[in-house]
């Protein structure tokens, strides 16, 4: 059992998806979590009704994490409302697919702005209510494609690999501090993101996951949750795939 009792977790992009089902797993684990959206703030509510529904606390944090003083305001709130911060989960992201001679400005910019800046933003933020409880949890939502490259995704999957160098910096940099820095690495997960898969490429990507199946987003909250508990304090700067064994 992971217990998180007493800690503050802040879960960007959590309206949906997979940061929907991390908040409610590290809810279920104890912690008071801020849902943080960035246009859905419906969604975002429904994310907390549920966690206060299950005795818990949770609070719906709206901020574009592009924003710097959006983020500093979001990070400011949740310390106010709860006291502290012990956990960021940094999973917001976006696509914006598109062959690279037919990629625009506006494409590539937007996704490393929104995946790579926005999880720098947050950490900046982040980590000084991390360092006056000296404990700290930073979980990175990165991608098989941050380690692989993708098909027309060479702004996401760039993104997703300088992800990987902000995780591992920071793992060296703050592990003095009692903060742990690690990533995950999805492969295919079945939410919003992946819903418009033509059949083609649905059946070529199970033709290459071992597993055969695509993954749920609560089969990566479980992971994440174990790297923001007691359990995973030997391990910081990796990156666990969790893909049903599409990259080995
Ligand atoms: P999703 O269902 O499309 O949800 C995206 C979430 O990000 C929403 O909560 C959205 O908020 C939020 N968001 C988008 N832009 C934002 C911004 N500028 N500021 C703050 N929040 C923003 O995505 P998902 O599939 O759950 O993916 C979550 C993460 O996992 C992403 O980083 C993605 O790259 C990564 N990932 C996904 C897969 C997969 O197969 N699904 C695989 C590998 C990695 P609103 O609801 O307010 O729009």
């Amino acid at each position: 059992m992971i217990d998180l009792t007493g800690r503050v977790a802040l879960v960007t992009g959590a309206s949906r998806g997979i940061g929907r089902a991390i908040a409610r797993q590290l809810a279920e684990c104890g912690a008071a979590v801020a849902v943080n959206y960035v246009t859905n703030a419906a969604a975002a509510e429904a994310v907390v009704a549920e966690i206060i529904a299950g005795g818990r606390q949770g609070l719906a944090v709206q901020a574009d994490v592009r924003d710097r003083e959006a983020v500093k305001a979001m990070v400011a709130r949740t310390v106010e409302v709860f006291g502290r911060l012990d956990i960021l989960v940094n999973n917001a992201g976006v696509l914006a697919d598109q062959y690279l001679a037919f990629m625009s400005d506006e494409q590539f910019d937007t996704v490393l702005d929104i995946c790579l800046k926005g999880a720098f933003n947050c950490c900046r933020a982040a980590v000084r209510p991390m360092m006056k409880g000296r404990w700290g949890r930073i979980v990175n939502v990165s991608s098989d494609a941050g380690l692989m490259g993708d098909l027309r995704r060479a702004n996401y999957a760039a993104a997703k690999a300088g992800l990987l160098g902000l995780t591992k910096s920071l793992a060296r940099e703050l592990a003095g501090q009692g903060i742990l820095v690690n990533a995950v690495a999805p492969g295919i997960i079945a939410t919003d993101m992946t819903a418009d898969m033509d059949d083609k490429r649905r059946a070529t990507m199970l033709g290459l996951i071992p597993l055969q199946r695509f993954g749920q987003p609560e089969e990566v909250a479980a992971v994440v949750a174990f790297l923001c508990s007691d359990a995973a304090a030997y391990i910081t700067g990796q990156v666990v795939g969790i893909d049903g064994g599409l990259r080995m």
